[in-house]
């Protein structure tokens, strides 16, 4: 008998979620600075990692497959990726694929939101330049973020696709585990899998794209039910990312079925037409930070959450919006916390030294959408590098950055009752432990502001005495009308779309 044949199967991707009305742009600098490595180092670096690429990888070593890495990069969300970035990434991935040919199939993570200055679509680009080294035989398996912007072209690219059904985003790793699951039964020739989309006609603002909220959560149930069809592949629920402004932004349905194109039409309908019921009769109910403050101090317990999520820095924005803090100075907040993305400020404090008692001011720095620069006088009572490691390694921060995260030198300044975090990285807030690497305990307060739409649940849903969802200015407005559209089609056309800038 003939040796078994052992599969030979390449692994990379890249991950950016792109604010196309955010400064700066996103370079190839910053993609180093979280996560960028090429070639088989992937392997060892990313296998075991929480990330979709760290199930993927997992999933091809329990399989005994021949792995291949490529190129795999993340960076935070923020403005447009730059030329050079797009291409020195897709490139260097393109060519360890090459190098890797013949091969028997590809796993690829990516987002789905990402925009290049030089590519409204470079996700899809890249899916045809793969397909054009690897054929039309060599099946590619790709697993995408739920806030991807997903296209019919996108669909077309691959052979089947699976999107996380998390957000908060904890089953990244899952997700990927189900891909090479899925690239195992296309390899042998088990499974023909056919996909259909549906776009429902409007765009969801991130407020709105929690799973265990509505409308999504309406969406998954359903999901759950259609799944336990085994000519049911694989269901994908995209939220889409609002602030990335291209023609197909917006939420889809992806159903993939085992070669049955007329029922994965019909589910992808109906789904779609599910999510638009439920997006109707679920508004986003926010207050003015001022009065978000008032109503925290009237709970006998912390800590209350103020959702700053217009300055959600996991969609993009520098992380650096002052409306919060203004409103917790002027209620005479005690044991209230905040953190703002302020090189300049650390920058101050290190200078005075610690224990020293400065005046300057904080946020409202990088770009004119996040409030004033807020002067304060407090005292400098933590210096540090801003190095921590995650408490939990089961959501998203973990898998796109791996345990360590870096906020660059880190300083916390007690300005009246309020400690402002000051960090030279935006920060999203994510774990807990970096509130206690500058000497915070979270448990201890009153108040913590977070700058985030929906990540921040996973870490601190379980120490809120309440949850107030704040209208501050900021690029993740849930206010879509503030932004000056000009590729949203299913913004632009729908009744309530924007007003003009
Ligand atoms: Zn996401």
């Amino acid at each position: 008998m003939p040796p078994a044949h052992v599969p030979r199967v390449a692994v990379g991707g890249w991950l950016h979620e792109t604010h196309t009305f955010a400064t700066p742009s996103t370079t190839l600098a910053m993609f180093q600075v979280q996560c960028a490595v090429a070639g088989d180092a992937m392997l060892t670096q990313l296998g075991g990692s929480a990330a979709g690429i760290g199930g993927m990888i997992d999933g091809g070593r329990a399989r005994g497959w021949s792995l291949h890495g490529t190129m795999y990069a993340a960076a935070m969300p923020g403005g447009m990726v730059t030329a050079d970035a797009r291409r020195i990434i897709h490139d260097t991935l393109l060519t360890h694929l090459a190098a890797a040919m013949p091969l028997d199939g590809v796993l690829l993570a990516l987002h789905g939101a990402a925009v290049a200055e030089d590519s409204q679509h470079p996700e899809y680009d890249l899916l045809v330049r793969v397909r054009g080294i690897v054929g039309a035989d060599v099946p590619v398996v790709v697993e995408f973020d739920m806030h991807g912007n997903i296209s019919p072209d996108i669909v077309a690219a691959c052979d089947l696709l699976v999107a996380y059904d998390t957000n908060p985003h904890d089953d990244a790793y899952d997700r990927g585990l189900e891909c090479a699951a899925l690239l195992e039964r296309l390899m042998a020739r088990q499974i023909r899998p056919t996909m259909a989309y549906a776009a429902p006609p409007l765009v969801l603002a991130p407020q709105a794209t929690g799973t265990a909220d509505l409308p999504l959560r309406a969406v998954h149930d359903a999901v759950a039910r259609l799944e336990r069809d085994p000519a049911v592949l694989a269901i994908s629920v995209f939220a889409g990312f609002a602030y990335a402004d291209t023609p197909w932004t917006g939420p889809s349905i992806v159903v993939c079925t085992d070669g049955q194109p007329e029922l994965a039409r019909q589910l992808a309908g109906q789904l779609g037409a599910l999510l638009l019921d439920h997006a109707a009769a679920a508004p986003i109910a926010q207050l003015a930070p001022a009065a978000a403050v008032r109503q925290a101090l009237m709970r006998p317990a912390g800590p209350v959450i103020l959702v700053d999520s217009a300055d959600n820095i996991g969609g993009g924005t520098p992380g650096d919006g002052t409306d919060a803090l203004r409103a917790m100075l002027e209620a005479g907040v005690e044991r209230g916390v905040i953190v703002l993305a302020d090189p300049t400020a650390v920058m101050r404090c290190r200078e005075a030294g610690l224990g020293a008692r400065v005046t300057l001011t904080v946020g409202g720095a990088v770009d004119r959408w996040h409030g004033d620069p807020l002067p304060v006088t407090g005292v400098v009572c933590f210096l540090g590098d801003g190095r921590f490691v995650c408490e939990r390694r089961d959501h998203h921060f973990a898998s796109l950055y791996g345990a360590e995260v870096v906020m660059g030198p880190t300083a916390r300044l007690r300005v009246q009752g309020v400690e402002v975090v000051l960090t030279t990285l935006k920060t999203p807030p994510m774990d807990l432990a970096q509130l206690r690497s500058v000497g915070i305990v979270p448990e201890e307060q009153q108040m913590i502001v977070v700058k985030s739409a929906v990540a921040y649940r996973t870490a601190y849903l379980p120490i809120a005495t309440a949850v107030i969802e704040m209208d501050t200015a900021g690029l993740c407005s849930a206010n879509l009308r503030r932004f000056p559209y000009r590729h949203a089609r299913r913004l632009l056309s729908a009744d309530d779309g924007p007003a003009p800038a």
